[in-house]
């Protein structure tokens, strides 16, 4: 190239020129294509000013952010500690891997309640879409919590003090709370299982002989050849409970939870006096327990169950203490003065299982209707029809 021109012959000149002209129409195509081709990546590649401006102007992740702090601000998560709990658990473990999820006390909560209320499906669902704990983890967490059993005991009463407590604590509920205990028996299926951990078998309700319904029975299972024979006694010598009875508290207050308190397996040929016992036996547990913290028992509900009832109308002819009642010989409802407020004895009869002990008598011939001191029959209802006529 470094060649002048005044040496080139016309000719040279003409061949020199015509390269350099196709050289600038290569280099100008080449400068074309560079062009368009910083212009695409220049598209592809945004800058990071162009980025934040964009991303600002979106405003859908800080407008996200901006109600979550305003809410918190204003105290709307106030008295809903579960939704804040849930949603700082699910902003925190989104930025961790699945291993390092953890999960506060509320949010285990609502996971056990969605076990219960929901099923499997449910929680595998949570788990999936909602960044929740997978179900072993939930069905693990179970474990930790109150184990039910059978009988009467001193760790369940505990337990139930400290829900209640709770619960009044949340819900502000200041002072005690009287509580009426409601007791019945369902027929379930006969079946003795083995208890692992004590080595006892569970569903007998006693010994055959002499049979009185024991609500902790449980006999022990030893090792080898006097494990089995054991086994053989248990069956041959006691009553499988057929009936499963529960006792639920109720507490006088809209807002507080029913509650089981004591479960035990029976045969259903408990008697009055059984039943007694372990009335006697749950207000002495409640006493040690519940009684300073949720409230006193005022008294016991049942259906019209004869050996409840005995009991009931035991109670209510009582003379023992002050007591009150209402002053009409037809209407035995009485119960013991124990001064600030309590009363104690003050029971319940479902009034539909009352309602058809009115009814029944007046429809079989073979049966009277007893109100207080005298006698009704069919006839007199007749009357009472005659006479009063239906508006
Ligand atoms: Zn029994």
């Amino acid at each position: 190239m470094g060649c002048r021109i005044d040496y080139l012959s016309p000719h040279e000149l003409g061949g020199h020129s015509r390269l350099l002209a196709r050289w600038l129409r290569e280099e100008r195509a080449l400068h074309w294509q560079m062009k368009s081709k910083v212009a695409q990546l220049k598209m592809s590649q945004r800058g990071l000013k162009l980025s934040v401006v964009e991303n600002f102007n979106r405003k859908d992740v800080f407008l996200f952010c901006n109600n979550i702090l305003a809410a918190h601000r204003t105290n709307a998560f106030g008295g809903k500690p579960a939704l804040w709990d849930f949603l700082r658990d699910i902003a925190t473990n989104l930025n961790r891997v699945r291993q390092g999820h953890k999960f506060s006390q509320n949010f285990k909560s609502f996971a056990q309640a969605m076990k219960i209320y929901g099923g499997r499906r449910m929680c595998d669902l949570f788990a999936l879409d909602f960044a929740g704990p997978s179900y072993s983890s939930i069905k693990r967490e179970n474990k930790k919590g109150v184990h039910f059993i059978a009988g009467e005991h001193f760790a369940i009463f505990a337990s139930i003090a400290n829900i209640y407590m709770e619960a009044k604590e949340t819900h502000g509920i200041t002072g005690l709370v009287p509580v009426i205990l409601a007791e019945d028996e369902t027929k379930v299926k006969t079946r003795i299982a083995w208890e692992a951990k004590t080595n006892r078998l569970v569903g007998f309700c006693g010994p055959k002989e002499g049979h009185c319904c024991v609500s902790l029975f449980k006999p022990v299972v030893g090792d080898g050849l006097a494990g089995y024979d054991s086994i053989v006694d248990a069956f041959r010598f006691n009553m499988k409970g057929s009936f499963a009875r529960v006792i639920m508290v109720n507490p006088l207050h809209t807002l507080l939870p029913r509650l089981v308190l004591v479960v035990s397996c029976t045969c259903n040929c408990f008697d009055s006096g059984w039943v007694r016992k372990q009335w006697n036996c749950i207000d002495s547990l409640w006493e040690e327990c519940c009684a300073t913290t949720v409230g006193p028992i005022i008294g016991h509900a049942s259906d019209g169950d004869s050996r409840r009832r005995q009991l009931m109308l035991q109670d209510y002819s009582s003379k023992v203490g002050t007591r009150y009642a209402i002053p009409w010989e037809g209407w035995g409802l009485t119960a013991e003065w124990l001064g600030e407020n309590k009363v104690k004895g003050l029971h319940d009869q479902d009034f539909i299982h009352n309602g058809k002990k009115l009814i029944n008598p007046l429809d079989s011939a073979v049966k009277n209707l007893q109100l207080g001191a005298d006698v009704c029959f069919l006839d007199h209802l007749g009357q009472v029809y005659q006479k009063f006529t239906i508006d």
